[in-house]
């Protein structure tokens, strides 16, 4: 995914202004799109970032990024928000206690005493070469459950 800003003049005090290095106030025009990935994890601070510089928008299930004023916008469906999810059905659930629960009621057999490793929180691009998605396996995640901190998206 390479994403390139690409600046213009602005207005001091517009929102998501920055100074540049001659000392001028700019703010993000659109974003330059090098590859799109068919398949991208986007970190909840980058959003938060690009919402507040104006170059990208979260609403509706989807993660809008703006692109030059001749092209139409990159547009990414949101299959999964950060939050705990199983590994069995997918389903996503409430918090730690609940995603035990679910696993242990559901799915007997596993064990959610077991706390999902760290990998989980991470996307894991292994996972997305080997098997096309973010979504871990019962092998990398013995509890049953994973926990993500990222918008696992899809192109629309
Ligand atoms: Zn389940």
């Amino acid at each position: 995914m390479y994403l390139t800003k690409i600046f213009k003049p602005a207005m001091p005090g517009d929102p998501g202004t920055v100074m540049s290095l001659k000392g001028g106030p700019i703010k993000v025009d659109y974003i330059r799109v090098g590859l799109a990935n068919d398949r991208v994890a986007f970190k909840p601070t980058r959003v938060e970032s690009g919402a507040a510089e104006g170059w990208l928008s979260l609403g509706d299930g989807k993660i809008t990024i703006k692109t030059a004023p001749d092209l139409p916008d990159l547009v990414y469906a949101i299959e999964r928000p950060p939050g705990h999810y199983c590994c069995e059905c997918d389903a996503p659930l409430d918090d730690e206690h609940s995603a035990r629960r679910h696993v242990l009621v559901e799915h007997a057999g596993m064990d959610p005493r077991k706390v999902p490793d760290s990998a989980g929180v991470q996307a894991n691009y292994y996972d997305l070469l080997a098997t096309g998605s973010f979504k871990a396996s019962r092998k990398s995640h013995p509890a049953g459950y994973e926990r993500i901190n990222y918008y696992d998206c899809v192109k629309a």
